[in-house]
């Protein structure tokens, strides 16, 4: 059997944070880390828009402020990120302060996801120069934590200490190493909303702006705005039971004047946690993704604004009319009536939020807008961690999206970091 002191599972940031910092501050340590893509997934890959102040990334119960900006700042560090320029905030906060709303002010860098890949490449390079082994294409596949080894698709690997940092989409994944360590756990929130598509001129605060950080009330915010050369995209999920329903997203590549398509996109989401009866927030939302799925033959929503206000179904016609002046970045889509797909306290909501972001910044709400329904953000069921290192068992550290300890690219290479010093004590 291959043996290693430690063990990461997902190259994504949270991967890269905690090797890194064990290079740094554990010289000779043997270091496996292992993904089952060919190259990191997450948002590294998809857009690699970076989020340097709290409490962007950070969910508050595991991060007061103080600590998450002691490890921010060794993520800057490392990082090095160009903090894009801003303008005319006062303007859009004081509307947004009359409105009983907020728009927080954040540093952010933007690579796209051209500009990401090429970072996850030097960085590779960096580890395996640095005599890290990385092994693609291998997924792990369970855990025996009494004699210290896993099992993936290709072999079994011992460890002293191991990370599992599998990001969102490892969800079930990592539902399945709970029950295997017998961790406890406790059911986790949802983020549920659209996404909005629109001409830039109908969103024009990105020029002043990148990825403007609207809050609502209710729990409702703005989220991942992209500009520029930008694209709704659809992710494929696989419930337990086979199901199949996707989730949209959004990304764009890195500035280009001579490709730019002339739009942005930016999710508006709302904060839902479940209390009893309900068991799992995660199935709730997978109902919903699999209703939607079920109304679009097989594939995500979408309306145009105009067609939700009339309260008709957005048709083919919608998409081709000269009013509807500009074509879908995601075609396979299907032209729908997300009303009916979408649970009404949620769309009231989030309808909400877009009237008080259309007075702040007239435009979005114009009838050719398209609303993409689902956006879902699904976390792993809340695990109890054991310490302030997210460890879970015994030597056996979470980090990143999927396990709750993070939203975002900054976010998850903290809580790496923040596993490895955990991992190095077991190691002592
Ligand atoms: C389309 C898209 C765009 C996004 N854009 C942004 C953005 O611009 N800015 C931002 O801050 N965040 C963005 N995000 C969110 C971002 O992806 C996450 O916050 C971040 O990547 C989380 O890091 P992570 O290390 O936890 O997981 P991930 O980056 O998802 O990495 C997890 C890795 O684990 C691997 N893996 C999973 N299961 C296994 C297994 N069993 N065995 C082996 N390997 C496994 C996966 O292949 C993956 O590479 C975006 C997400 C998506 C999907």
């Amino acid at each position: 059997m291959d043996k290693y002191d430690v063990v990461i599972v997902g190259t994504g940031p949270a991967g890269m944070g905690a090797t890194f910092s064990l290079l740094e501050n554990r010289p000779g340590t043997s270091i496996l880390m292992i993904d089952k893509a060919p190259v990191s997934t997450g948002g590294m890959r998809n857009d690699c828009k970076m989020n340097f102040t709290y409490p962007i990334g950070f969910p508050f119960e595991y991060w007061p402020e103080d600590v998450a900006n002691h490890y921010l700042e060794k993520v800057k560090e490392f990082l090095k990120p160009d903090i894009l320029p801003k303008s005319n905030i006062e303007v859009y906060q004081t509307r947004a302060e009359k409105l009983g709303c907020s728009l927080l002010e954040i540093q952010q860098t933007h690579l796209g996801t051209d500009g990401g890949l090429r970072l996850i490449q030097q960085l590779m390079k960096r580890l395996t120069d640095s005599g890290v082994d990385i092994s693609l294409k291998e997924e792990m596949l369970s855990i025996n934590n009494e004699q210290k080894f896993i099992t993936t698709d290709l072999r079994e690997i011992g460890y002293k200490t191991i990370l599992i940092a599998p990001g969102r989409h490892g969800f079930h994944f990592l539902q399945s190493v709970m029950h295997q360590l017998g961790v406890k756990y406790m059911d986790n929130i949802l983020d549920v909303g659209i996404r909005v598509e629109t001409r830039i001129e109908r969103y024009p605060i990105v020029k002043d702006y990148y990825d403007p950080k609207f809050y609502f009330p209710e729990k409702v915010r703005t989220f991942c705005t992209n500009s520029g050369n930008a694209h709704v995209v659809k992710e494929k999920y696989i419930t337990e039971r086979g199901d199949v329903w996707y989730s949209v997203n959004g990304h764009a590549y890195a500035p280009d004047a001579a490709k730019n398509n002339g739009l942005v996109n930016f999710a508006i989401l709302k904060t839902v946690r479940f209390t009893e009866p309900l068991a799992s927030g995660q199935e709730f939302a997978e109902h919903l993704g699999v209703m939607a799925a079920l109304m679009g033959g097989g594939r995500p929503l979408m309306q145009r604004v105009g067609d939700f206000r009339m309260g008709k179904r957005s048709k083919a016609a919608s998409f081709n009319g000269d009013l509807y002046d500009f074509e879908p970045s995601l075609r396979d889509c299907c032209p729908s009536d997300i009303s009916l797909a979408m649970p009404s306290k949620i769309l009231r909501y989030i309808w909400s939020g877009m009237k008080k972001l259309d007075t702040i910044i007239p435009g979005i709400l114009h009838p050719s807008t398209i609303m993409y329904y689902p956006e879902i953000k699904l976390y792993a069921n809340k695990p109890e961690y054991k310490d302030e290192h997210f460890q879970v068992a015994a030597d056996v550290f979470f980090a990143g999206d999927g396990a709750g300890t993070s939203r975002g690219i900054t976010g998850a290479w903290a809580s790496g970091i923040r596993a490895s010093e955990g991992m190095m004590e077991s190691l002592n």
